[in-house]
């Protein structure tokens, strides 16, 4: 018996507690956690920087309504923006609430609204995220949807060429299609789309949602490619575990997202701006962005000498392998020898360690995976 409408398919796991990289479940059994709640828990499971942030906070105020100044949602929004052609900010509380606003941004700054996102992408649950997510099965059921989008191939060039046109108001896309399967943008796309966007003034919007605030190795994963977003989304990693999501664009949208075009009352609540706040000083520096990528490049190296056969995807600590084999098999073969991972797609592994797992923590997944998957 359950009071829980079924719409997860729940593990029968009970976690109930976490320690940086580890977690351990009812039973008092211990797991090396690899999803790290699916790219959220950025320093692990409760880091003491962001324990202290949400205990001063929580001590202080707990709300305040947007009625009121913020000085704090300020200096978050100035961080995100910093070294970046980005000029402003909006919170909120997730990341599909940070699409929903950057759709709605779009369509009021062009006057127009037709949208052009990719097959297997993934944007959130909300009608429009919903509507603009390239995934049948997450459609299905709902009856009509926003009819607005129009889902291109990935990394197709000539299929995007033809799909745009007078009526485009953006192009939205993932730079790793996270969910879908940890494809990555190929650089001639990327170009392409740039092109595009540069040519016809069509709006260019990035879900980092996943792939945010060094996930990838770079504050964005844009950062890497030659796209310049004038939307970006984020959420999962912005708060490492307290929720929170955010809007950042560029400094011609201002006026057209002025004092009553969109809201929301719990976005940019203190504590979230708190913890917020701490992930993005201790994340968003040259020396831990750089360890990320040392941790990346080791973790993509100890995969392709352990498990040659398997394609490794991805960058950063969002990597995915590639399998021929069932995906649910596999991740319950990992949980039972106590390695937690998640599936992207159909057919492949994702591995979201936390931003800060260590060579030997790394080495400790890899044993594990290697008695499930040799
Ligand atoms: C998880 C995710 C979302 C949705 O975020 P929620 O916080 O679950 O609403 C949107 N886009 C991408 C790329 C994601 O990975």
């Amino acid at each position: 018996m359950t009071a829980l409408f079924q719409n997860y398919g729940r593990r029968p796991i009970n976690l109930v507690e976490g320690q940086g990289v580890y977690a351990w479940d009812s039973t008092g059994k211990k797991y090396v956690d690899f999803t790290s709640g699916i790219a959220v828990l950025a320093l692990g499971h409760c880091h003491p920087i962001l324990v202290n942030a949400l205990k001063e906070q929580s001590e202080k105020l707990w709300h305040v309504s947007n009625l009121y100044a913020s000085p704090q949602q300020d200096r978050l929004a100035a961080d995100l923006v910093q070294d970046t052609h980005l000029s402003y900010g909006f919170f909120c509380n997730s990341g599909t609430e940070a699409n929903e606003a950057a759709i709605k941004l779009a369509r009021k700054h062009t006057k127009k609204h037709k949208m052009i996102t990719f097959v297997n992408s993934f944007h959130g649950r909300t009608f429009a995220a919903m509507s603009a997510t390239g995934q049948e099965k997450v459609h299905s059921g709902f009856g009509p949807i926003v009819e607005t989008f129009e889902y291109v191939e990935f990394n197709n060039i000539v299929a995007l060429q033809q799909a745009v046109d007078d009526e485009t108001a953006a192009i939205m896309l993932e730079v790793i299609q996270g969910e879908g399967g940890v494809n990555t943008v190929t650089p001639a796309f990327a170009e392409a789309i740039q092109k595009i966007c540069d040519d016809t003034g069509i709006l260019l919007i990035v879900d980092e949602v996943q792939t945010g605030i060094g996930r990838t190795g770079s504050k964005f994963a844009y950062e890497q490619t030659v796209l310049k977003p004038n939307i970006v989304t984020l959420a999962k990693g912005l708060g490492g575990g307290f929720p929170i999501g955010a809007m950042l664009g560029t400094a011609d949208l201002f006026d057209s997202f002025g004092p009553g075009t969109h809201g929301s009352t719990f976005g940019g609540n203190p504590q979230a701006v708190a913890v917020a706040q701490a992930i993005s000083d201790t994340v968003l520096t040259a020396d831990f962005l750089g360890n990320v990528q040392a941790s990346s490049q080791y973790f993509k190296e100890q995969l392709t000498m352990h498990f040659p056969q398997y394609e490794v995807r991805g960058m950063g600590l969002l990597l995915g392998l590639a399998l021929d084999k069932p995906i649910p098999e596999i991740v319950a073969a990992c949980e039972e020898i106590g390695l937690l991972v998640v599936g992207a797609g159909a057919t492949t592994l994702r591995l979201l360690p936390p931003l800060n797992v260590t060579n030997a923590e790394i080495d400790e997944a890899i044993a594990l995976l290697k008695s499930v998957l040799l």
